[in-house]
């Protein structure tokens, strides 16, 4: 199964590489909880187009999580920072134990990437700000992916712009898939795949005129390479596939070539803060089961 092997490759690359190591034990634990199918029922029944034009799929829906799993969640991956010798791992643990925190309202901070929401969380425990951003990115994953698979029937190709689909990031990578070398967006949130035309930067939609620069090791220039945009100096990973990468491979892929982010960094480009679109949409938290309420009458 794509997905187990992609974890246990996450934890392998943790093992190997002690840079990536604390953001790939994140993803290996989100990859592993995503893995089960009862995520889709915290989903709308639908995540067809909406009816404002470039609205991704996810803007005004309702999302009804669990919120007990959802909290476990955090908890198991405060326990894989730990694992990686995280200084905040013991001041996050406090966080996600405490009565007042609210696993749906950190869901939809990281969904809607209200940045400020969740550094205000971590403040309440004096933990590092950014740290609860990375978290709770990976603590969406699995609803978010969910979200991915459901949406992929109803897209039809015809999504021109830059940002995905159904979450409204921006790209992680692009694929140059198969012998038609046709370009393909992906997005590391949801794992959707959207097409894109060559030489059209996703950012800004600026077309090059010429053949566009890119940065790549000398080895690998058909097959990774970093393309960059010369208006808006934004910079897309762009990797060979053969066929669709599943959506742990594309974090996998990610962080397999961070030296390709290093270089185009150094270099003075950039990729956009935030999303495409402001979304809007609802995280509420699911009425206990039935047979509990029983119980407690
Ligand atoms: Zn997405
Ligand atoms: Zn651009």
């Amino acid at each position: 199964m794509p997905t187990a092997g992609a974890g246990r490759a996450l934890e392998q690359l943790a093992a190997t590489d002690p840079a990536v190591a604390p953001l790939a034990r994140l993803q290996a634990v989100a990859l592993d909880a995503a893995a089960d199918p009862s995520w889709e029922r915290s989903l709308p029944a639908s995540l067809g187009p909406r009816a404002e034009a470039g609205a991704p799929r996810l803007h005004g829906a309702r999302l009804v999580v669990d919120s007990d799993r959802l909290r476990a969640l955090f908890v198991q991956l405060v326990a894989a920072l730990d694992a990686a010798g995280h200084p905040d791992s013991a001041r996050l643990r406090q966080l996600f134990a405490a009565p007042g925190f609210d696993p749906p309202a950190s869901l939809r901070a990281s969904l809607v990437h209200d940045v400020p929401a969740l550094e205000d969380m971590a403040a309440r425990v004096a933990a590092t700000p950014g740290v609860l951003v990375v978290v709770a990115q990976a603590a969406a994953l699995p609803l978010l992916v969910a979200c991915g698979r459901r949406a992929a029937a109803t897209l039809d190709g015809r999504w021109t712009l830059g940002y995905c689909p159904v979450c409204a990031a921006w790209p992680t990578l692009a694929e140059v898939r198969g012998l038609a070398r046709e370009l393909v967006l992906r997005c590391g949130r949801c794992g959707t795949g959207w097409p894109c035309e060559h030489r059209r930067c996703p950012f800004c939609g600026h077309r090059e005129q010429h053949s566009q620069r890119y940065f790549a090791a000398a080895h690998e220039r058909e097959t990774r390479r970093a393309i960059t945009c010369s208006r808006c100096h934004g910079y897309l990973k762009v990797l060979a596939t053969l066929e669709p990468l599943a959506p742990s491979e594309i974090l996998l892929r990610d962080l397999e070539s961070l030296e390709l982010d290093v270089t185009a960094l150094e270099h003075g480009y950039r990729r956009p803060e935030g999303l495409g679109w402001s979304l809007a949409l609802t995280v509420e938290s699911a009425p206990p089961p039935r047979g509990w309420l029983r119980w407690r009458g």
